[in-house]
């Protein structure tokens, strides 16, 4: 099964692809993620990518292009994957789909978590994350159990650097500009499903499951 999950930051996708991966088994790839690692790791291509990311706008097409193929072909990618964040530019979904057919593989669905764009600061803002696990949680709408810490390893939870309120606004308009031009392109192909993402997460992740079966 090879999917995609779209959205608007704060939509819910690192929370849904936390449910996906475990009832379906496909590895979660998450250019966020691949991009706040190398941060921490102090890696090269973090170093390119941290400026972009400060500031709430996107990493160059080369340079994000250029991870997810190495990426797509590792060995756990063989049966499926679950991309997340990825593309959010033309120019990235066109790439992948030259790097699907030339592996012979094809898009299964792209999952379109929709928001409306007013909920959104409200969910950024209140996200915390697990530094070890990268769990997700909302102050109000996705409590950790015991305030402060991870459910999984009881770890210190932290706000992104880029969930201060004045990077959100920068990163949400320039999403905002990038993403109706992919959900048509998506939308001529076929693969296109919306899903209405302002309900409970429970409830998002059933009609992901009616989708995927
Ligand atoms: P994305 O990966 O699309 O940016 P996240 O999954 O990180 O989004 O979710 C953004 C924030 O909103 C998190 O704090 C998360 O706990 C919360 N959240 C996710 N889904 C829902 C939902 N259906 N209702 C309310 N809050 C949600
Ligand atoms: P969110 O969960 O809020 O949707 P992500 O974790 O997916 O955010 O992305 C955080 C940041 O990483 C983006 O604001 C952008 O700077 C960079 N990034 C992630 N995916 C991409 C991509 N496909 N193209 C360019 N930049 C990206």
């Amino acid at each position: 099964m090879n999917l995609i999950l779209m959205g608007l930051p704060g939509a819910g996708k690192g929370t849904q692809a936390e449910k996906i991966t475990k009832t379906y088994a496909v590895p979660h790839i998450s250019t966020g993620d691949m991009f706040r690692s190398a941060i921490k790791e102090g890696t090269t291509l973090g170093k390119k990518a941290k400026a972009f990311m400060d500031e709430g706008n996107l990493v160059p097409d080369e340079v994000t292009i250029g991870i997810v193929e190495e990426r797509l072909q590792k060995d756990d990618c063989k049966d499926g994957f679950l991309l997340d964040g990825f593309p959010r530019t033309i120019a990235q979904a066109e790439a992948l789909d030259a790097l699907l057919s030339s592996m012979n593989k094809r898009i299964d669905h792209v999952l379109h978590i929709d928001v409306p764009e007013e909920n959104l600061v409200e969910r950024l803002t209140g996200r915390r994350i697990c530094p070890s696990c990268g769990a997700t949680y909302h102050v109000l709408y996705n409590p950790p159990k015991e305030e402060g810490k991870c459910d999984n390893d009881n770890s210190e939870l932290i706000q992104r650097d880029d969930d201060q309120p004045e990077t959100v606004k920068n990163r949400l308009a320039v999403n905002i500009k990038q993403t109706q031009p992919l959900l048509d392109f998506y939308q001529k192909q076929g693969y296109l499903k919306t899903i209405n993402g302002n309900q409970d997460i429970n409830d998002v992740f059933a009609d992901i499951q009616a989708i995927l079966g």
